[in-house]
Formats: C-alpha cells, structure tokens, sequence
C-alpha cells in the first residue's frame, strides 16, 4: 500500500484536527473522481516506518489519523490502523469508498462510506450517499448530518 500525499485538515472529521494520508492504488473509478491521480500504484510506502515519521513530525498538531483510501487493501488498513493506535493516543479513521461498512470497522474510530457520485454530491451534500460512522462502543453511529450545519 502506498500513499501519493498527506495533509492536516480540519473538515474531514468533525471535531478533530486530522492528518489525511491520500492513499493510491484506488480500484473505485467513481464517476467524477476528483483525485483521479490516485487512481495508479504509485507514491511511497506506507508501513510501520513511514508512520513513525509521520508521527514524529506531525503527532502533536493532530488529533487524528485518517487513512484517505486503501479500498485495494482493507486488510492492511485495518493492520495499520491499529498500529498507529499503539504508537499515539490518536482518533483513527478511514475514508472507504466502498458502499458498505467494511468488516474491520472497530480497528477506526470512524469510517466513511460510499463512491463519490456527481449528482449527490460529497459529505456536505444533504442528498449526499456518503455516510461518516463514528464508532460508540464497537456500534456505528451515523453523524453524515454533522456536515449539514
Ligand atoms: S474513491 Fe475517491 S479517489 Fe477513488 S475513484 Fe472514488 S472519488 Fe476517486
């Protein structure tokens, strides 16, 4: 698995400062992708090692790890996702855009869900089909209607 780009954004998930990791290799071909550069195998590793450098660096203006794509790979965003949980007493999160919550999902403590399709437009969309899941006690709970304010 391997990432293209990260950034610290503070809109992804609510209520947290959050390191987003673009990750490549995406297998969704939504329609209308607006990151189609994600779509190729490229960019750098994204393993134990790499974490610990990004932790290091950007750990304490975060509070949390969002791994942006990886559908190619859930295996190993879930392993990760749980390393980093070792490392950093960060939130964790997934941006999925499978349509279905993924079987890991209590490795996050939220996940996003769904393709980006033009005419429902994204999270902040109120006919949007993305959803965002917080994790309550191992349960997800839907809080997509956190962006509509
Ligand atoms: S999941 Fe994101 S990166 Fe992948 S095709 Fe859809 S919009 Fe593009």
């Amino acid at each position: 698995m391997k990432y293209y780009n990260f950034d610290i954004v503070f809109q992804e998930i609510p209520d947290e400062v959050t390191l987003a990791v673009n990750i490549t290799n995406c297998p969704n071909h939504c329609a209308g992708c607006h990151s189609p550069h994600l779509h190729g195998d490229i960019g750098f590793p994204l393993d134990e090692a790499e974490i610990d450098g990004l932790l290091a660096k950007y750990g304490n203006q975060i509070t949390c790890f969002c791994f942006m794509g990886g559908d190619a790979t859930p295996q190993e965003v879930a392993r990760l996702a749980a390393y980093v949980r070792t490392k950093a007493a960060l939130k964790v999160a997934w941006y999925s855009g499978k349509p279905q919550l993924p079987d890991t999902f209590t490795a996050f403590d939220y996940v996003k869900t769904g393709p980006y399709v033009p005419e429902k437009g994204g999270l902040k969309s109120r006919g949007t089909n993305q959803r965002l899941y917080r994790n309550t006690g191992g349960k997800p709970v839907d809080i997509t209607s956190r962006f509509w304010r």
